[in-house]
């Protein structure tokens, strides 16, 4: 083995790709090494929608206008039985495929600087002054953006996330009706689940159901579920499932080498399915932190300075969103908030900035909800 990296990074998604393009716009000579098993471009079950706040995070890292060669998604529809809430956004979102999204976020990290090297990683070991991947590679900090399944979230004996959904996602011609918007059909027969549409922009839309829980949900109840909520979106092709760790209200993380971030530190917004604002913003923070405390001398505060960041900028938030879900999960409050988004835009707004990217549960929306449950 030769000299240590700086920083491996295992998984180039989103989380994976923001590491390495935060580590080097903080340390531009830091030595990178981005691991993926697969080549890119690849596929990913995805609903492909990309917030405006992960755009921000992007262009934070010196990726600004990554995506805006794809159509923006201004509308937002909320479907609950029979009641429905249809609203411009404040801020559009943009559904990309992921083979193009991934693609591009990689290929900016090789341009600033990182390797990529396709490989799949089955060991990780933290040694007293470097840590071992695969005993082909030793790096002083490592970073797991390895996904739902991580490899180095075990090796830091980070437990698996309990909390998990499914979801399979397929694309179909965009109907008619749906063009132009982003449109969720709650399951009015299953808590926490929905159908949904996302308009592409190129004439295909991203359709797919996702529920939470993951018992007895087989890929032929998941399509079932989906045709009968929004009715000819089962007629897609490219199905392709995946789980979804959702996060809590506590966000646990260990100090050291080794650290986490995106869907391998258990961050998907548990109201919603949203993960890659969560992705971009923990990547970009766990590769300032291992910039910071390799260039410092010390490797083995970047968990530590990590996870103080991550608290920072997200602690409130995922607390909010925890309740959020809890809340959501009850009909009569998810009624509720369809009602509240439907008589104010404001409450509509905030529900958006909750769900899409690191907003609270506000007074107003509090206010509207205890409303529409008194006036039903
Ligand atoms: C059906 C579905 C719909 C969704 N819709 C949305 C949506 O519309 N908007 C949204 O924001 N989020 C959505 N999400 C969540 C989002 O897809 C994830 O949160 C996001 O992909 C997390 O990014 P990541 O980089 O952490 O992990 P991933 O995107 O999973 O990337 C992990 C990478 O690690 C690699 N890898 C894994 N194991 C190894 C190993 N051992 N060695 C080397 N490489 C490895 C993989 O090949 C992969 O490239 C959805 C999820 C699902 C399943």
């Amino acid at each position: 083995m030769d000299d240590p990296w700086d920083l491996v990074v295992v998984g180039g998604g989103p989380a994976g790709a923001a590491t390495a393009l935060g580590a080097l716009s903080a340390a531009p000579r830091l030595r990178v090494l981005l691991l993926d098993r697969a080549g890119f471009p690849r596929d990913k079950a995805c609903g492909d929608g990309v917030s405006p706040e992960a755009a921000d995070v992007l262009a934070a890292l010196g990726v600004p206008a990554l995506l805006d060669d794809w159509a923006p998604v201004r509308r937002l529809e909320l479907v609950h039985g029979s009641r429905r809430v249809s609203r411009p956004m404040q801020r559009a979102v943009r559904v990309v495929p992921r083979a193009v999204l991934d693609d591009r976020l990689v290929t900016a990290a090789v341009t600033a600087g990182a390797r990529l090297e396709r490989h799949r990683v089955r060991a990780v070991r933290t040694l007293r002054d470097v840590v071992t991947v695969d005993d082909a590679f030793t790096a002083r900090v490592v970073v797991g953006a390895d996904g739902v399944y991580s490899v180095v979230r075990r090796a830091a004996g980070v437990p698996d996330v309990r909390r998990r959904a499914i979801a399979l996602r397929g694309y179909v011609a965009t109907p008619q009706p749906w063009a132009g918007r982003q449109v969720i059909a709650f399951d009015p027969g299953r808590r926490q689940a929905y159908a949904w549409c996302f308009d592409r922009g190129d004439g295909l839309a991203n359709v797919g159901y996702g529920a939470f829980g993951t018992d007895g949900l087989t890929r032929a109840v998941l399509l079932r579920r989906l045709g009968e909520l929004l009715p000819g979106a089962d007629d897609g092709t490219g199905w392709r499932g995946h789980h979804l760790p959702l996060s809590s209200w506590r966000w646990p993380h260990p100090d050291g080498r080794l650290l986490l971030a995106g869907d391998a530190a258990g961050l998907v917004n548990p109201m919603t399915g949203e993960g890659i604002h969560y992705a971009v913003a923990t990547g970009a923070l766990a590769g300032r932190a291992a910039a910071a405390a390799v260039t410092a001398r010390r490797p083995e505060a970047a968990g530590e300075r990590y996870r103080t960041a991550v608290r920072a900028l997200l602690g409130p938030h995922l607390r909010h969103s925890a309740l959020a879900a809890r809340l959501s999960a009850v009909p009569a409050v998810l009624a509720a908030g369809i009602v509240a988004s439907e008589a104010d835009q404001r409450v509509f707004d905030d529900l958006v900035r909750l769900g899409l990217g690191s907003g609270r549960l506000t007074r107003r929306v509090v206010a509207g909800l205890a409303r529409a449950l008194t006036v039903r």
